[in-house]
Parts: C-alpha cells; sequence; structure tokens
C-alpha cells in the first residue's frame, strides 16, 4: 500500500509506540493515585506535558489533554460563549473544519448567537483585514485554522493575532494541520488552540487545548477533578506519552520534511499538469505535503477508486459519500468551477513518504487518466 492520505490520518511513530508500550505494560498505574506505581505514571505524564509545552512556547498550565481536536474546539467554543455576557457575534472562516463550523451553528441554535462566517479568496486564503472588518463591540470570539486541511493553505492567524490581542474578544486557532508541516507556537497570540496526535504520527484519541494563562475557562467534565479540575476523567498516560515524543519528532524532523515534499510536490503538480490537470492549492502559501489537485472529466471518487486498486490511497474531497472528511464545501467556498470541485482529490504526505512512492503514484495516477479520460 502507498498512503497518501496523511491529513486524515498518519502512521504511528515507532519510537512513540515503543514509550506507549512501555506506559500499558509496566507504567500502567492511574496517575492520580498516590502509590509508587501511580506517582510514576504521574511523573512520565507530567514530563510529557513540559515537553509539550516547551515545543510550543508555552507554560505546562497552559496545556490540557483531551480526546480529539473535535473535543478540544468544543470545548473552547462553548466556554468561551459562556462567558460572553450579552455579547453575541462570533467571527470564523467558510473553510473551517467541520468540528467548528457545525460547533457553532449549534450554539447559533441553542445560545441564539450571530456567526459571521467570512469567504476566502479564490486560492482559498483568508484575509485577516476583511475578517476583522466584521469586528465590533458585540463580538466575542473569533476562531480561525492556521492551516487548511483540503488545501493546505496557510492562514494569517498571526496578523488576526496581533490585532486581537489587545482586544477583550476570545481568539481560538485550530492549528490541528500544522505539526511537522510548518512552525508553528504560541508565541503568536491566541487564547485557545486546537491541536490533534494523530496528525502528527502520534496515537490517536489523544487531543490537546491550549488555554493561554488568564483565560477564563469552564470546565468540561466534571468529577475527580483531573486536568487542573478543568477536565475529570483518569488521563490517557500511553497516548500523553506518544503524543510527546511524536511531536518532539514531527517537530525536530520539519526543515528537512519540507525540503524533501517540496520536491515530491513539485513533481506531482508537473504531472497533474501535463495530464491537463488543476492544481486547488496555492502552491506557495500552503503546506509542502498537501496538494489538492482536479483531473476534469474524471470525478473525485472515480480517481480515489481507481488508484485503490493500484494499492495506492489518497482522500476526495467529494461530499457524495458520507464516509469523507466533506471538503467539498472547501472548494464551493473558493469559487472553483464545479467540474473541478467534482474532480477534486487530495494527496497528503509525510515524513515517512518516500521517493519511490511518490513515483509509483504519478504512475499510476498516469495510467488511471489515460483510462479513466479517455
Ligand atoms: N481541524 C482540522 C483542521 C482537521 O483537519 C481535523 C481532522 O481532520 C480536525 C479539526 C478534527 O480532528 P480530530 O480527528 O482529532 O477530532
Amino acid at each position: 500500500m502507498i498512503y497518501l492520505d496523511n491529513n486524515a490520518t498518519t502512521i504511528l511513530d515507532e519510537q512513540a509506540g515503543k514509550a506507549m508500550q512501555e506506559c500499558f505494560y509496566k507504567i500502567y498505574g492511574n496517575p492520580n493515585s498516590i502509590h509508587p506505581m501511580g506517582l510514576e505514571a504521574y511523573r512520565v505524564m507530567e514530563e510529557s506535558r513540559e515537553k509539550i509545552a516547551e515545543l510550543l512556547k508555552a507554560d505546562p498550565r497552559e496545556i490540557y489533554f483531551t480526546s480529539s481536536a473535535t473535543e478540544s474546539i468544543n470545548w473552547a467554543l462553548r466556554s468561551a460563549t459562556s462567558f460572553r455576557g450579552k455579547r453575541k457575534r462570533v467571527i470564523t472562516s467558510a473553510v473551517e473544519h467541520k468540528a467548528v463550523l457545525n460547533t457553532l451553528k449549534d450554539l447559533q441554535n441553542s445560545e441564539g448567537i450571530e456567526v459571521i462566517i467570512v469567504e476566502p479568496n479564490k486560492q482559498g486564503i483568508i484575509f485577516a483585514e476583511k475578517l476583522l472588518e466584521h469586528v465590533n463591540e458585540d463580538t466575542y470570539l473569533v476562531s480561525l485554522m492556521a492551516v487548511n486541511n483540503v488545501t493546505g493553505a496557510i492562514q494569517p492567524y498571526e496578523e488576526v493575532g496581533q490585532y486581537l490581542e489587545a482586544k477583550n474578544i476570545f481568539y481560538h486557532i485550530d492549528a490541528v494541520q500544522t505539526i511537522g508541516k510548518t512552525s508553528f507556537n504560541l508565541e503568536s497570540f491566541c487564547n485557545f488552540a486546537s491541536f490533534s496526535a494523530h496528525k502528527f504520527h502520534g496515537p490517536k484519541g489523544l487531543g490537546i487545548l491550549y488555554v493561554k494563562r488568564g483565560t477564563a475557562l469552564r470546565p468540561l467534565l466534571t468529577g475527580g477533578g483531573q486536568e487542573r479540575g478543568m477536565r475529570s476523567s483518569t488521563q490517557n498516560v500511553p497516548g500523553v506519552v506518544g503524543t510527546a515524543v511524536a511531536m518532539e519528532n514531527a517537530i525536530k524532523e520539519l526543515n528537512s520534511t519540507t525540503e524533501k515534499l517540496r520536491l515530491f510536490r513539485d513533481s506531482i503538480v508537473k504531472a497533474v499538469r501535463e495530464l491537463g490537470g488543476v492544481v486547488n492549492t496555492p502552491l506557495d502559501h500552503s503546506v509542502p505535503n498537501t496538494v489538492n489537485i482536479s483531473i476534469p472529466g474524471v470525478r473525485g471518487e472515480t480517481l480515489v477508486n481507481a488508484l485503490a486498486t493500484s494499492g495506492i490511497c489518497i482522500g476526495t474531497s467529494s461530499a457524495c459519500s458520507s464516509r469523507n472528511d466533506g471538503g467539498q464545501y472547501v472548494l464551493k467556498a473558493m469559487k472553483v468551477r464545479e467540474e473541478i470541485s467534482e474532480s477534486a482529490v487530495r494527496v497528503s504526505m509525510s515524513r515517512f513518504t518516500t521517493k519511490t512512492e511518490v513515483e509509483d503514484f504519478i504512475k499510476s495516477l498516469r495510467e488511471a487518466v489515460m483510462l479513466l479520460k479517455f
């Protein structure tokens, strides 16, 4: 199998897996117990929290562990809403992940908030100025993604943060697609940032919510008082340990990964253009692991299925099937022609992707397009 769907999820980093295995079989105490095995589990969990905080340039007290980025996002947006006072306005973008868009939709229905959705330009990029012109006295929250999962486009999250820093408005960044793909840290301002370990070769079922010190936060789960009383339930120690190892390796390898994936992406883009295809990713303003492409006349799902028969896994952006990431709305927001959006597929590489895999993908793509188009 050649796996090129790394924006959906990634293979587990081997070192992370080994560290997790040790937790499963040796350091398996409850980190909240006071006996030696509990204390040992607590120690490794807190060491991992410190490592993650250091990598993100945050304070360990600003790092909360959750079960996914979807949970982190829900927590941030719902907590901010509970502290909004009389204010009603939230500003976000049309290309956010559904974890943001559907949570805001739910809050619109249940709390009567006003959700302003800012459209991107044709490249899928949000202009900070366009977003910020909607800020008024009624605004209590802005939520913007750092990197788009469908196209790889990098959004102006730093610029927005600079503007919001001095304002009494909550600012959430969906940073899920940043780690190991672009240099992201929490020196640039936000109140909340969400991460997901399985997107950077960490384990599934482990999310992070960064909460800047001094930000009002409502407990997500009440119970035994874990996570400083903010998210009760016994922590996933193996998951936390695996996440810290995976994050450290992803960040350590960022430069070499970027260099390698740029070359790989260039060769995919060249082949796509030779086949009469279209590149939907803004190449000079995106993370190098992602390229969203369309071969006009060949539907996305058809191409995905044809490549699957050659043992190649890529992602579709189509909303036709329930088992996908529903990225079609992102291309629609970019005002991409229907023929192009219907044929869009997403190729997303990782630092483990090899040159041979990319060459095999290009060969299979050529064969599939020849068969399907003519
Ligand atoms: N935000 C973005 C940009 C994503 O790409 C994803 C996953 O695809 C999520 C949020 C949700 O992450 P999780 O699967 O950890 O809930």
